[in-house]
């Protein structure tokens, strides 16, 4: 096909009309002060691939604000750029704020959060009745000093091309200038159409996974999701990126970066809850990216088969009711993330747990795995009633067991699951309130009958309520 060179029709028709307006507004509020505003990154991506005949709802928008900015000839120290943008005249670039706020004026209901150095701004509807849930980022591209006029494109064009040249691939490289002259045009300066009717992941410069680990979480992430292909030199980039053993350093070592990983986890997390998480850890593992997380570790066969029986597990544990007794895993990738965790030596689990800051409770568990993983398969298999094996289990949480069960020969496992799904839910038909009203006074002795009475239940010996309190007038009668 050929290159869209004009998408403002494009845009119009196919964005729903109140973001529409919201895009009309922000370039209205850009065009006036002399600036540029450019949809960029996803949401174009997207735009680009999807059903012409259909509406397409974006709620995730980057726009970037470029306000080139004329300063006189004699001040220019060199022609480069490099030089210019260490020059100590960079002002402070905080147009995206400014263009923000005026939006906020427009849309009362909407959440402003002003970010960083370079006070990028996002602009939150939750839940809004005429926009629903929206998220707009505003960054403003680092500008460059030409000695040309503001209205010049080819300057607006220079700024705008160093912004998108920052990000990770070509398909993501894509900006639609939404102010005039010549509003609506694609700018494709790295080939992102063509890569976009290939279905390929390309990067942008050969350093660029070097640069950022987290782009090769993204490059599989994309590649999964959107059916692309990792483009076979983007892959040895990747490739040499791994071997190249910088992220040993970065990651796992001491000069560990706290913002890297933070960005890591939440590559994690994205793919691990996304419903492809499968093929994209498959991916993952061939590329041997899982190095990212640990040097040691490998997508091993015995992981793979891990994955799996988490996944079933998975499937059991999300109820369609809201209302279900059955205990539901809240974070399921919190999960499958432990579960490869589990795969490192025991002495370097809390370490990578905390790197990507876990919650406690996490690195808890992935530190007292091992021990308890011991104990529960030994005496689980000397168990000789379903009240033995409750008494065994009762205390261990749901993601202790599954992590022990997935790792358990299947006799083991089998036993595991059947506590989790069946005994585990089993009630006396006598509680507490019960014992009281038939004269018991509450006393250390009380949960010691209720023990008794479950573990009755549990073997098999108490079926019903009359059965029970026999069961309770021969071994404790009421004094
Ligand atoms: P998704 O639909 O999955 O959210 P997205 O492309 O919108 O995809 P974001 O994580 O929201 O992804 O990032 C927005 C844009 O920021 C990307 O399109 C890309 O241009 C840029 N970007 C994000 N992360 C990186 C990175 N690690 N390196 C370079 N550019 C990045």
């Amino acid at each position: 096909c050929p290159l869209p060179q004009v998408m403002g029709k494009m845009l119009r028709e196919r964005l729903t009309p109140q973001l529409w307006r919201v895009l009309t507004t922000a370039s209205q509020a850009a065009q006036k002060r002399g600036w540029h505003l450019y949809l960029v990154g996803g949401g174009v991506r997207d735009l680009l691939l999807a059903d012409p005949t259909k509406i397409i709802e974006l709620q995730d928008i980057d726009l970037v604000v470029d306000k080139a900015y004329p300063i006189p000839l004699k001040s220019l120290q060199a022609d480069s750029i490099e030089s210019l943008e260490t020059s100590p005249q960079v002002p402070e670039t905080g147009a995206g704020v400014e263009l923000a706020r005026e939006l906020q004026q427009y849309y009362p209901n909407v959440r402003l959060q002003v970010h960083g150095r370079f006070q990028t701004a996002a602009l939150l509807w939750h839940k809004d009745p005429e926009l629903g849930s929206l998220w707009i980022d505003i960054a403003t591209a680092r500008t460059e000093f030409y000695p040309y006029p503001a209205a010049n494109p080819e300057v607006e064009a220079s700024s705008i091309r160093q912004d998108l040249y920052r990000r990770d691939f070509t398909i993501n490289a894509l900006a639609i200038r939404l102010t005039d002259p010549r509003s609506g045009t694609l700018l494709d300066f790295f080939g992102g159409w063509r890569d976009l009717e290939a279905k390929v992941i390309r990067v942008l410069h050969a350093n660029s996974f070097i640069e950022d680990p987290t782009r090769i979480y993204r490059a599989v992430r994309f590649a999964v999701r959107l059916g692309f292909q990792i483009e076979s030199q983007t892959e040895s980039y990747i490739r040499y990126a791994l071997e190249s053993g910088i992220y040993t350093r970065s990651i796992s070592g001491n000069h560990k970066t706290p913002a890297l990983q933070t960005r890591l986890k939440s590559e994690l997390k994205y793919i691990l809850q996304e419903n492809y998480w499968k093929p994209a850890l498959q991916l993952l593992g061939d590329l041997g990216a899982l190095r990212c997380i640990h040097p040691t570790l490998e997508f091993t066969e015995e992981l793979w088969k891990q994955m799996r029986l988490v996944d079933r597990c998975l499937k059991r544990f999300q109820p369609p009711e809201e209302s279900s007794e059955q205990a539901v895993i809240r974070e399921p990738w919190q999960l499958l993330l432990e579960v490869l965790l589990a795969q490192l030596a025991p002495e370097h689990r809390a370490k990578v747990a905390e790197n990507l800051q876990l919650p406690d409770e996490s690195m808890t568990r992935l530190q007292r795995l091992d021990t308890r993983n011991q104990v529960i398969q030994s005496r689980l298999s000397q168990c000789k009633s379903p009240s033995q094996i409750v008494q065994l289990l009762q205390n261990e949480d749901l993601y202790t067991l599954i992590l022990i069960a997935v790792q358990s020969p299947r006799v083991i496992r089998k036993l595991i699951w059947n506590y989790i799904t069946k005994l585990s839910q089993i009630q006396s038909p006598l509680n507490g309130n019960d014992l009281k009203k038939m004269g018991y006074k509450p006393s250390p002795k009380f949960k010691q009958i209720l023990d008794r009475l479950l573990a009755a239940t549990l073997d098999g010996e108490i079926t019903t309520r009359p059965t029970a309190e026999a069961f309770l007038a021969e071994k404790f009668p009421v004094n």
